[in-house]
């Protein structure tokens, strides 16, 4: 079985500025008819009715998705599903993006700071696995750089205390965290092979949205499938 991993950008849909073009978000303040046409065109591309989204909450609660749970957005920061055909997408601007790939399952998965304390990288690996004990692959998505992520001394350290990759200093010499590194460690230790050493920087690529850049703005999309 094959999976399709697309990452969206802010080129070509219909919101307007401070969202401006694609944003894939309903939480964020941008009209919900425009997402709602944006995430329309975004099924269009994958040759699906809809695509499925969460409701994130910067937590390690995994949902699973299938035909059935059609109506409701689970709270929570990873989607799994068997269903070929069926699209699960995560929203982010900022935050790390990550779908996991095995021959029987797929997920999506929302990698922020808290996410990461927390442990959803392995509570996604775990649920894969649950489905298929075979070999996962990940794709990283988009996300901000170690170099670009300032934050208070006594917050790296917390962070680094449990995922030591997570260590970085900023451009300017600051404290800083990196979470791609941050969530590739994790996914290493989980057994899992990491198919891309690096992903653009969201808050120094203009194509993507960044909340630390924007303030108010809009969210991309890290969107899986298994091909039907
Ligand atoms: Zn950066």
């Amino acid at each position: 079985m094959r999976a399709r991993v697309l990452v969206t950008t802010r080129a070509g849909g219909r919101s307007a500025p401070p969202y401006d073009e694609n944003n894939l978000a309903l939480h964020v303040g941008d009209d919900p008819d425009v997402v709602a046409a944006n995430r329309q065109r975004l099924g269009g591309e994958l040759g699906v009715d809809r695509v499925r989204f969460m409701h994130q909450v910067h937590g390690a609660a995994v949902a699973i998705a299938d035909a059935t749970t059609d109506g409701d957005v689970p709270d929570a920061d990873a989607l799994v599903t068997t269903t070929r055909g069926l699209a699960i997408a995560v929203l982010v601007a900022d935050c790390v993006p990550i779908a996991l790939v095995s021959r029987r399952a797929i997920a999506v998965v929302h990698a922020g700071r808290r996410g990461l304390v927390e442990g959803i990288v392995s509570a996604a690996v775990d649920a894969i696995h649950r489905y298929d004990e075979g070999p996962v692959a990940a794709t990283v998505g988009a996300a901000i750089c170690g170099g670009c992520y300032e934050v208070p001394a006594d917050m790296q350290a917390e962070v680094a205390g449990v995922v030591p990759a997570a260590k970085a200093t900023t451009a300017t010499g600051t404290p800083g965290l990196d979470l791609p590194a941050a969530v590739r460690s994790q996914l290493r230790d989980a057994g899992v092979d990491v198919t891309n050493e690096s992903a653009p920087c969201t808050r120094e690529d203009p194509r993507y949205y960044s909340h630390r850049r924007d303030g108010v703005t809009g969210r991309f999309a890290l969107v899986a499938m298994l091909e039907p």
